[in-house]
């Protein structure tokens, strides 16, 4: 039985597995994929996280994991399809059978929303992306919308700027949550054209993405915009379907910890953008993880 099982590779994770093996647990990550860093994999570039001045995501991403291997933390490449709860140990089920620990950290971290409107689905891949980077490269010297006002969708139009002909950014207010600086970046791009206070009722085209219909909210209207692409950064949603029922969360499956990251149910802790808290940041998803640990030592 381990002391520790950390189930998700990216940051918070990767950041108690360090922690965690500095402080002699016998501990494993364990995830779905063999390439540790979960969102940051898609993020073009990092540019706020401590020491890396300018970074891209995936370079950052390696670094984590041969830091962590470096350490010797043991990964565990396997699909969790749910976690039993005892006093004393909890198991935790994979598609590779189960595994054992006194304590666990809940790392899965978060995934992309999706817009809900028509044609959303039925032309995913063929030009609704979710990934500017992975995707970016298709739309060169052509022309692509990016739906969403937060820091992913800014840096996706920034992004894809340096890669289309024009792109359009959609947002359904008159201001943007994304960070002061990239904004003065954004707004630094010829070829990017706000559309404020408007919402995206429609996606259409045959085969591909032909064209968009745009509701504008102020002015109740309704227009078309022809492009071959569109972004959709409309925010996150948790990864905790299969924890429900074993920690308590909020209306929106975050789970409810504070720093420390301990959660309504004993040795079992939850770091990085699954838990409920107000800035979702690598840093932040590091620290989390350095805090579970320092929970689970307690407990140990
Ligand atoms: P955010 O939740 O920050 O922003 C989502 C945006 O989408 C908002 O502007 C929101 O509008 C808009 N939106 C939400 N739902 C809809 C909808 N149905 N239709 C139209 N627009 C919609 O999400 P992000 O994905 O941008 O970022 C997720 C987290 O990751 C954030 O905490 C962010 O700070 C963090 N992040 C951190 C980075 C780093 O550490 N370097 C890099 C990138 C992201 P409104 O503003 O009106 O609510």
């Amino acid at each position: 039985m381990y002391d520790l099982l950390i189930l998700g590779s990216g940051p918070a994770g990767l950041g108690a597995a360090i922690y965690g093996i500095r402080a002699g647990m016998e501990l494993a990550v364990i995830d779905r994929s063999p390439v540790s860093g979960g969102q940051v994999l898609t993020t073009y570039e990092v540019d706020n996280y401590l020491g890396f001045p300018k970074i891209s995501g995936g370079d950052i991403a390696d670094k984590f994991h041969a830091h962590a291997q470096q350490f010797g933390v043991s990964f565990i490449i396997a699909e969790v399809s749910g976690v039993t709860l005892e006093a004393e140990r909890k198991v935790v089920h994979t598609d590779k059978g189960d595994y054992e620990a006194r304590t666990l950290i809940l790392a899965t971290g978060a995934t992309h929303a999706m817009l809900g409107v028509e044609g959303e689905q039925r032309l995913a891949g063929m030009g609704v992306s979710y990934c500017a980077t992975c995707d970016g490269a298709f739309f060169r010297k052509r022309t692509v919308a990016v739906v969403g006002g937060g820091d992913v969708a800014v840096e996706d139009a920034i992004f894809l700027a340096g890669i289309c002909q024009k792109v359009y950014l959609i947002h359904r207010r008159d201001t943007l949550r994304a960070a002061a600086s990239l904004q003065d970046r954004l707004f630094s791009q010829e070829n990017v054209e706000l559309i404020w206070n408007s919402e995206v009722k429609e996606i259409s085209g045959e085969d591909m993405v032909e064209r968009i219909t745009v509701y504008n909210k102020e002015r109740n209207e309704e227009s078309t915009l022809e492009n071959n692409g569109i972004f959709i950064a409309v925010g996150i949603n948790p990864n905790t379907e299969r924890f429900r029922g074993l920690v308590e969360m909020d209306e929106s499956g975050y789970i409810l910890a504070d720093e420390s990251c301990v959660t309504s149910a004993a040795g079992v802790f939850a770091a990085g953008d699954i838990r409920k808290k107000p800035m979702r940041q690598i840093i932040t998803a590091v620290a989390d993880g350095a805090n579970a640990v320092n929970s689970a030592r307690k407990l140990l």
